[in-house]
């Protein structure tokens, strides 16, 4: 065991996975969280036998942090394929992301419908689809991912111009995106090909903790909760001569031997105003997608057989769906159904304010209005329950070089406030797993220098 105490700031995956990594190593941290319990974006919730996601809900196949820490925590992982009908043009093509031959045959018709299929959208489509498997190393959200040395400062939609890309294969490429995150185009163009490669070149397969993203971070908090102090929002963490001495809450200071900052990027220059100006001139990059969400427990599956979810690519205001008791059947109890209502763009900053119920009856109408056919969307008040999730600051978008100023940060920091570190999803490829690789690579570095210093 070591005496030294690493402090933590912020609960999320991050802020987790770096304390477990410091307890295996032999240290006794303190985690502080602002929040009533720990979890940050990836938590959920248990409602009448449901599990619900109240944030993050999928891997991708490139998770390697994540799933080998649910393999520790001793959850299993289940396969599951996403298939989705796309809304285009006033009608439905519905799409598998199989790669077989056969498979290609097969959606010919879903091909024509999202642009591939006019002379401009085959050459365009492609040369993409040709430099994103030359790529496919870089595309990837692993925690060894080389993403950032692609990350130039070249955005999405300059990306889509360079290959000319014609409108209707730019909605196909975007608008999934654009439903989820808001408008990608302003986005650096490796982070949003690498989202895109993610889905497209793994065919559409993840694994997945049987019960959901939120019940890995359930399990986590719990691994860490003898070193978690919840409802203690950090007011400054302390700098002096060159060394981070502790943190300052409500009514103490807390003293560290280091400090690892595991909150929003956003929030880190508040926190910290002592950062080289690089460093916080380089936190300025990151930026948040803002997204509400609506999840219904229903006495019965929501969706057509064999559909997952529905993408509206198209349009502003109605949700991504996605029937989890589809995608993860052991989210629900057997017969019955769990229904996401998700979305992202400017329409979810125009929901926020508005109270539960009227976000609900907003979200639920514009589904309803263009269900797809053969499903069941309940009538208001035909649910079993229903949440209401709000996130100011979901899914880390950032700027064009965003990647790459991020990856400066650590050497930035190095022999100036070395006992300083930075973790959360903007250190790593911003998801569940750049967070939690960010949180183990921070805890390691921190493990490693106070040995050293003990030596
Ligand atoms: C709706 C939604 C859908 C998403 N979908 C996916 C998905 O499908 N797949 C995926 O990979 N990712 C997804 N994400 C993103 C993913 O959830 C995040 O990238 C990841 O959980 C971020 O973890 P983190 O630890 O970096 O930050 P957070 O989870 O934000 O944790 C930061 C923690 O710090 C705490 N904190 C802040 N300030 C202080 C302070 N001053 N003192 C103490 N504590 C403080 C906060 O309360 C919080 O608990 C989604 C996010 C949202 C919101």
């Amino acid at each position: 065991m070591s005496s030294k105490r690493v402090v933590i700031v912020g609960g999320g995956f991050a802020g987790l996975s770096a304390a477990f990594t410091l307890m295996k190593r032999g240290f006794t941290p303190l985690l502080l969280e602002a929040g009533e319990r720990a979890g940050g974006r990836g938590k959920g919730e248990q409602v009448d036998g449901f599990s619900l996601d109240m944030g993050a809900f999928v891997f991708t196949s490139t998770y390697d942090t994540a799933f080998r820490l649910c393999e520790e925590l001793g959850l299993p992982l289940v396969p599951s394929q996403m298939k989705f009908g796309h809304y285009r043009g006033g009608r439905w093509v519905t799409t598998t992301p199989d790669q077989s031959l056969w498979n290609v045959v097969r959606q010919l018709p879903a091909a024509r419908t999202m642009g591939f299929l006019s002379p401009s959208g085959m050459r365009a489509g492609f040369k993409v689809m040709r430099q994103m498997y030359r790529e496919e190393p870089y595309l990837s959200f692993a925690s060894d991912s080389p993403l950032a040395e692609i990350d130039d400062g070249e955005t999405y939609g300059e990306y889509l111009e360079r290959f000319r890309v014609p409108e209707s294969v730019r909605m196909t490429l975007g608008g999934p995106l654009k439903m989820i995150l808001g408008d990608p185009e302003p986005a650096g163009q490796a982070l949003m090909r690498a989202y895109i490669g993610e889905t497209m070149l793994s065919g559409g397969r993840v694994f997945m903790p049987e019960r959901g993203i939120g019940s890995f971070n359930r399990a986590l908090a719990e691994a860490c909760s003898d070193a978690t102090r919840v409802s203690t929002p950090v007011r400054r963490i302390v700098v002096a001569d060159g060394a981070a001495t502790g943190v300052v809450v409500d009514g103490e200071t807390i003293e560290a031997d280091a400090v690892i900052c595991a909150v929003p990027g956003t929030k880190v220059a508040g926190l910290i105003p002592e950062l080289p100006d690089e460093t916080l001139a380089a936190l300025g990059t990151v930026s948040y997608s803002t997204g509400c969400r609506v999840v219904l427990g229903l006495d019965h599956p929501a969706l057509p057989p064999g559909w997952h979810g529905a993408l509206y690519p198209e349009d502003d205001d109605t949700p991504l769906l996605l029937d989890r008791s589809a995608f993860l059947p052991a989210c629900a109890p057997a017969g019955k159904g769990l229904l996401d209502l998700l979305i992202g763009r400017d329409r979810a900053k125009e929901l926020i304010p508005l109270d539960d119920d009227a976000i609900k009856r907003e979200l639920l109408g514009a589904a309803r209005r263009k269900a797809p056919p053969g499903s069941a969307l309940p009538g208001d008040g035909e649910e079993l329950f229903y949440r209401v999730y709000r996130w100011e600051e979901a899914l880390c978008m950032g700027t064009p070089g965003m990647l790459a100023a991020m990856a400066n940060i650590p050497g930035q920091l190095a022999g100036r406030i070395d006992n300083l570190f930075l973790a959360g999803d903007y250190m790593g490829i911003p998801s569940v797993n750049g967070a939690l690789s960010s949180g183990e690579k921070a805890a390691t570095e921190a493990a490693d220098l106070l040995a050293s210093r003990a030596d």
